[in-house]
């Protein structure tokens, strides 16, 4: 086990500068570095779990959070409609160890 930071825990501690939408207790949402669609959204649970492999059922609480948050961010960025994605262990296209939603919309 390593105590490496993730990139988003670094992020979360403001020790790498993002543009930060929201925050809460229990997560962040950041705007993507690299955006796939006008908006692109990355909401992020504080708690560095890194897939959804390692999820256990005390993770429940801040997963709902995170999806109920799903749609009220995209209606305060005049979104009718989004697509989400959780990209999951390397074979899954993940990038970034610590878990994080994809919110895209036009
Ligand atoms: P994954 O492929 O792991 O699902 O997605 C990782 C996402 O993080 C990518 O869409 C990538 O553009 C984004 N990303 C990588 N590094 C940074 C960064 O330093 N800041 C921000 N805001 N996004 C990043």
């Amino acid at each position: 086990m390593t105590s490496e930071k993730t990139l988003f825990s670094k992020i979360i501690d403001r020790e790498i500068p993002s543009t930060i939408v929201y925050e809460d207790e229990k997560c962040i949402v950041i705007n993507d570095i690299n955006p796939k669609a006008r908006v692109h959204l990355l909401v992020i649970p504080k708690k560095p779990i890194a897939t959804l492999f390692e999820l256990t059922p005390e993770d429940k609480d801040v997963m709902g959070h995170m999806m109920l948050l799903l749609p009220q961010l995209a209606q305060a960025q005049n979104l009718e409609g989004f697509k989400t994605q959780i990209n999951t262990g390397e074979a899954g296209g993940q990038e970034v160890f610590h878990i994080h939603i994809h919110l895209l919309g036009n």
